[in-house]
């Protein structure tokens, strides 16, 4: 992050698209090194450290998929039916048992080790009893309900990855390797400012000309979500000097330093200044809408990033910008956004070399296919717009107009954060 002015154009400057800030950001930013050891019950979320490779296979025995009755396959003839006299009976967490005799079968219950011999199950609902026998239809195929030792991980396959953000199936899959702690990096540190001299905290008293910050409530919830312990910094005002004193106070003592507002290029745009004032910085004027620029740089060792102010385009670049920055400094995986393709059901113009976000709900439309439907109006500064729909439709720096019908790519609010 130290050179990132070098290779970044200055505001005013080409473009950048949003492409190439993944790239420099994901290249530029050292991630964590501590490892805290968690339990369990606390992984959902973290960063996974190390690889985990399986110490066992699992299943780690082979065993029955369903209640039934296992037999010999090769006792199996060309028969309509075939009857079986039944010794002995085992179900889930008894011992396994002894060879099954040729022509017998062994009543067993699901998740059962199967019976030494025995590598078939007929499952009870296709059986009948009598006297003692059971009576087995013809057509299963040897080797059928029985699900075999490692045929869902073999011992030894690298199971989850370094850089894994635990899912509650990952936490699951070491619960079944039998482990009680991972070992994970340690939570990235941010800082969250707001700027504005119309903001105040909501609890406050506000003036007439003024408004409760909501940005900072906004940033804060997605970074908890992201997996980060986040310090709330309050609400600083459009002078440079407190600006600057406020960043420089806590450069250093954190991972990254987030501030929204201020960093247009207007007279009371004080970040900029600031920023430069105490550390480098550089504005990426983005070709994303909505958007406008976002100012990145280092503070005394720290990255910064300032996101627009506007509500709608702070949370859009907080996806495309912070987001990645975060995933990086975290030690995490990058995770690709997969556009869902959709049907548009709106028509919309654009300017080719931009990357844009509708904001859109989703319907189910003829043939059941999902369609997306714009939201009535687009302002950037409409947080009812974000509230009130399901996610985004990106489209691409390439496309300058969608027609209704047009497949377009979906990434819903949930997959985003
Ligand atoms: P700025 O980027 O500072 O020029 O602000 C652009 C617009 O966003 C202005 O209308 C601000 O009042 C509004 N705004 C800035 N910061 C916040 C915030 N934290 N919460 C809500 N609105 C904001
Ligand atoms: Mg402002």
């Amino acid at each position: 992050m130290a050179q990132l002015s070098d290779d970044c154009f200055a505001f005013g400057g080409p473009m950048m698209s949003v492409g190439e800030a993944v790239s420099i950001i994901a290249a530029r930013v050292t991630a964590v090194q501590d490892i805290e050891t968690v339990s369990l019950t606390a992984a959902d979320g973290r960063i996974l450290a190390k690889e985990i490779s399986a110490p066992l296979p699992l299943p780690p025995f082979t065993n029955s998929a369903v209640d039934g009755y296992a037999v010999r396959g090769g006792d199996l003839a060309q028969l309509e039916e075939q009857a079986f006299p039944v010794a002995g009976r085992v179900q889930a967490g008894a011992a396994a048992q002894g060879p099954v005799e040729p022509g017998h079968a062994v009543r067993i219950f699901t998740g059962a080790p199967m019976p030494q011999g025995a590598d078939t199950v007929f499952m009870q609902e296709d059986v009948r009893l009598d006297q003692g026998r059971v009576v087995l239809p013809a057509g299963l195929k040897p080797g059928a309900n029985v699900r075999m030792a490692g045929e869902d991980i073999p011992a030894g396959h690298s199971a989850l990855a370094a850089g894994q953000r635990l899912r509650p199936q990952d936490v699951a899959l070491a619960a079944a390797f039998g482990l009680t702690h991972v070992e994970v990096r340690r939570r990235i540190r941010v800082a969250v400012f707001s700027t504005g001299d119309e903001l105040v905290s909501p609890g406050a008293s506000r003036g007439a000309a003024q408004l409760f910050d909501s940005n900072r409530f906004m940033l804060m919830a997605m970074l908890v979500r992201l997996g980060c312990e986040v310090s709330d910094l309050g609400i600083l005002r459009d002078d440079r000097v407190s600006l600057a004193s406020a960043l420089k106070s806590v450069a250093g003592t954190l991972d990254l330093i987030l501030t929204t507002g201020g960093v247009s290029t207007g007279e009371e745009d004080h970040v900029k200044a600031a920023v430069e004032s105490v550390g480098t910085l550089v504005l990426w004027r983005m070709a994303i809408k909505p958007g406008r620029p976002v100012a990145m740089g280092i503070i005394g060792g720290t990255p910064f990033i300032g996101l627009p102010g506007n509500p709608v385009a702070s949370f859009v670049t907080f996806v495309h910008v912070v987001r990645p920055t975060v995933l990086a400094l975290a030690g995490a995986t990058q995770q690709h956004l997969i556009p869902m393709p959709v049907r548009a059901a709106f028509a919309y113009k654009k300017k080719i070399a931009r990357r844009e976000y509708v904001r859109v709900n989703l319907r189910k439309g003829e043939n059941g296919v999902l369609e997306a439907v714009k939201f009535p109006r687009e302002g950037a500064g409409l947080l009812s717009s974000l509230v009130d729909t399901d996610g985004l439709v990106e489209l691409g720096e390439q496309i300058t107009l969608v027609e209704p019908g047009q497949t377009v790519g979906f990434l819903g609010y949930a997959s985003l954060i």
